[in-house]
């Protein structure tokens, strides 16, 4: 048996970034930048007021007090969008709106609010105005002739809006992986078809493509592969023609005499590992370079198939798009009820539910019945993997628990 984080790491070794592709800035959200973007002009473009109000000189305003107040003349207005070239004049002001340049001599806004009492030609101050007050400065977000954001950055919404500020209306981006999704098994049927004896639905295709989709990868459906080793050939000769970035299979992968992902995989592939992973769900996996494609060849227990992708598919995925979050984030938390854990020489991964407490204090965990790795119904509900190691039996009522959560924040 192999350690789980010993071969993710011998299977992460396998895996390089794909490449990049350009996007429209609007169908941007949530990719990688694969170089940051040349600025063509500063941000802000021109000096700018903050606020409504009225431009002047600071000197002009340094002995204002309530004893002595000072009286400047309004002389212009410039709205946000005009582009004022008349130079104020000394002691005299312009009414000004949040936005619009600031005119060639002005040098400090003072606000409506902030005036003892203004009107249509005149203000009247009773402080002096600092020097600069009020006044957003060219260039202060954006450098001229720079660039903005580092290569590899993630592209949120406020990303998208500086990238907008600096025109940059597409962008080059890493691109997303496309993964082909075979399951197997000759009891396998599609969803629609009533079940005759023996059959079961194929729900790990619906499953694994949600959660290919969910984190911002592309799914391609393939057929399912039945149980004969030259069908399966044939389907993964197929599927390489579609020129996949990774292929993943369900099922087959154990010591059935029908079992044949394994020996086909091992029969095409490259450097192709049969693997028993201390991990319960998700011991048996096949991972190797299939036609040079990385392949992943997850247990067909519906349950075992989804932890496994958690834990092994996706970091690859995310290195091959250059992302930092392939690894389940490890949090902490205290359980609300006890929970017997079968004994087992392997890590168990619980499902449960982490929900933050009411005091702030540390999630609470909850570990729902129906832990086997062919039951999904308590896996529907859940969004993390309790962490018990091998040795641990019962996990008391608010006992500190170690969990890996499955929310994906940023996708
Ligand atoms: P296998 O690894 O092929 O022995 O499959 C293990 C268990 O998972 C068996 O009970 C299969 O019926 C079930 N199984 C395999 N593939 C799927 C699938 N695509 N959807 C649902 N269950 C599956
Ligand atoms: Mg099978």
């Amino acid at each position: 048996m192999i350690d789980l984080e010993e071969a993710r790491k011998q299977i992460l070794a396998r895996i390089a970034p794909i490449g990049s592709e350009h996007v429209r800035l609007e169908d941007a959200l949530g990719r990688i930048l694969s170089q940051s973007v040349p600025t063509r002009d500063p941000i802000p473009p021109f000096d700018n007021t903050a606020m409504d109000g009225f431009v002047l000189k600071y000197r002009d305003t340094s002995s204002a007090s309530p004893d002595h107040p000072v009286t400047l003349p309004v002389v212009a207005t410039i709205e946000a969008g005009m582009a004022p070239t008349i130079p104020l004049e000394d002691h005299c002001a312009m009414k000004i709106f949040t936005g619009a340049v600031i005119p060639p001599g002005g040098d400090s806004i003072i606000p409506f609010e902030r005036c003892l009492r203004y009107d249509e030609r005149t203000i009247v101050i009773q402080q002096p105005v600092a020097q600069g007050a009020h006044i957003r400065r060219l260039g202060e977000d954006v450098e001229a002739q720079g660039s903005v954001l580092a290569p590899g950055s993630r592209i949120t919404p406020a990303a998208i809006g500086l990238l907008a500020s600096v025109g940059a209306a597409q962008v080059q981006v890493n691109r997303r992986p496309r993964v082909a999704i075979h399951s197997s098994g000759n009891e396998l049927v599609s969803i629609a078809s009533e079940l005759q004896p023996g059959q079961i639905r194929n729900s790990n295709l619906y499953s694994l493509q949600a959660r290919v989709k969910r984190w911002g990868a592309i799914p391609i459906a393939r057929p399912i592969l039945r149980d004969d080793l030259d069908l399966i050939r044939s389907g993964l000769r197929e599927t390489l023609e579609l020129k996949p970035d990774a292929i993943v299979t369900t099922g087959g992968i154990s010591a059935g005499d029908l079992d044949h992902i394994r020996d086909v995989a091992r029969e095409m592939g490259d450097d192709v590992q049969i693997r028993k992973v201390s991990m319960k769900p998700g011991k048996p996996l096949v991972d190797g370079l299939i036609g040079g494609v990385p392949f992943f060849g997850l247990p067909g227990n519906p349950a075992a198939c989804l932890v496994s992708f958690e834990i092994f598919v996706r970091p690859a995925l995310a290195r091959m798009e250059g992302r930092s979050d392939g690894i389940l984030p490890q949090r902490c938390g205290v359980l609300k009820a006890a929970k017997e854990v079968p004994p087992s020489d392997r890590l168990r991964l619980l499902r449960g539910r982490a929900t933050p407490a009411a005091d702030g204090g540390p999630d609470v965990i909850e570990i729902p019945s129906g832990q086997g790795s062919h039951l999904l119904g308590g896996f529907a509900a859940a969004n993390c993997l309790v962490i018990a190691p091998a040795s641990t039996e019962v996990l008391r009522p608010g006992a500190q628990v170690h969990y890996w959560s499955l929310t994906d924040e940023e996708a």
